[in-house]
């Protein structure tokens, strides 16, 4: 039986102990929202295995992996003494759109008293937003102030984006294993510690000296790899394996289609979604995927395409188990990557998925791409008349490939 999700005239204002889902670097960010709005939080543990199995003991068997991992942590949380779960909602012809719904449903049949508070883009419907905010606004801020905690939150967001980029190019590029994770964990907790939007962008610059500091390989120019899919698995680390901090440590640069502030405008709350993007994503997807299917399905192929077009050496797309947008932009991929002549690799993330046999996965696809690499520098500097490599012109064929497992990426 489907349980309505509950209007904003169902919520009181006051004090609540709040918790939400765990993904990226956001939690920080949104605690200190709320606990600036006058309520406690409970920040959901980092998603683990308990967590995951958690989450499937009390989700629909087929329910995607962002759904189960979801439940868990709210959860976790509530035994830990939340009374109330914020969370967006979701819109587009994928099950994205019933997350809430199957959440109430999940709550009430535990018999678990706690708020859901579901926040809908304001321009759908802008009285119902305004009164889930003051439910949440237990300092009783007047609606000025919250927008400017709310802004303030915002900038912190495209901050810690920031610092996430440079990190994906420092860790790559790195002398010694592990020092750009550490500084990233330094560089992070400098941005969290701000308490003021005036004192934010000077906490920006030293994060990011902080990162510029690692010592680097000198001369070294890593591969580089476009990650694309659904948008969960993109931005939770151990919803992913923790993909780009593994490539980043074998010398591989990664760039991925949606970072936090992405996601945030996706989910229309602080502002009208970046239509212009969207409208141009789609144009570039058209003549591969000309439909919306959901998800991000479409952007999947777009991101990759436009990947392919800045000279990128591969794209790998991480889906959730079952999820149909990406499914579809799976068989869509694979005419892009001959077209654009560039290897494409999806991975499906589910409750199965191995740390060991994912990095043997990664290793063989970062080796694919090194062969493949060096054997178009040699013919491009054939091509530009390079006596020297012209002498070896024998050698220009195909990549041999070191691995069944790379072999397996070039049939596939
Ligand atoms: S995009 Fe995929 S994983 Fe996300 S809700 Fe839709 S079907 Fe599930």
């Amino acid at each position: 039986m489907q349980q309505p999700i509950k209007s904003a005239r169902s919520f009181k204002r006051r004090k609540r102990t709040v918790t939400f889902p765990y993904m990226g670097q956001s939690h920080a960010v949104f605690k200190e929202l709320l606990i600036n709005l006058g309520n406690d939080v409970v920040v959901p543990p980092r998603p683990n295995r308990f967590t995951l199995s958690l989450g499937a003991e009390h989700s629909p068997e087929f329910a995607c992996l962002p759904l189960k991992i979801i439940t868990g942590s709210y959860l976790e949380a509530i035994e830990k003494g939340a009374d109330t779960i914020v969370s967006t909602g979701g819109v587009g012809p994928c099950r994205a759109g019933l997350y809430c719904e199957i959440h109430q449903f999940i709550l009430n049949e535990l018999h678990l008293d706690v708020d859901l508070i579901v926040l809908e883009p304001p321009r759908v419907d802008l009285r119902d937003f305004i009164g889930k905010i003051e439910a949440l606004n237990a300092n009783g801020f007047s609606k000025w102030h919250v927008a400017k905690l709310v802004w303030y939150a915002w900038k912190k967001i495209i901050a810690l984006d920031h610092i996430e980029r440079i990190s994906h190019r420092v860790r790559a590029r790195e002398a010694v294993l592990g020092s750009t994770t550490k500084a990233f964990k330094k560089a992070t907790a400098i941005i969290n510690q701000v308490k003021t939007l005036s004192d934010l962008e000077e906490a920006e610059q030293r994060a990011e000296q902080v990162l510029t500091d690692v010592p680097l390989k000198p001369g070294f120019e890593p591969l580089r790899v476009g990650i694309v899919g659904e948008i969960y698995v993109l931005l939770e680390p151990s919803a992913n394996l923790e993909i780009e901090e593994t490539l980043g440590e074998m010398g591989v640069e990664t760039e991925r289609s949606i970072y936090l502030a992405g996601w945030t405008k996706e989910s229309k709350l602080f502002k009208k979604p970046g239509r212009k993007n969207q409208e141009r994503l789609e144009q570039v997807a058209l003549s591969y995927l000309g439909e919306m299917i959901g998800g991000h399905g479409q952007d999947s192929v777009a991101h990759a395409i436009q990947y392919a077009e800045r000279g990128f050496d591969g794209v790998i797309q991480l889906s959730p188990f079952t999820c149909i947008p990406e499914i579809v932009a799976k068989s869509v991929l694979e005419r892009v990557s001959r077209d654009f002549s560039i290897p494409v690799l999806s991975i499906s993330l589910d409750e199965q998925t191995g740390k060991a046999g994912f990095v043997t996965r990664l290793e063989a696809f970062a080796d694919l791409l090194a062969r493949r690499h060096t054997a178009l520098q040699r013919k491009n500097a054939c091509d530009d008349g390079d006596p020297i490599r012209q002498s070896d012109e024998d050698q220009l064929v195909e990549p041999k490939l070191s691995s069944t497992a790379a072999r397996h990426y070039i049939n596939e």
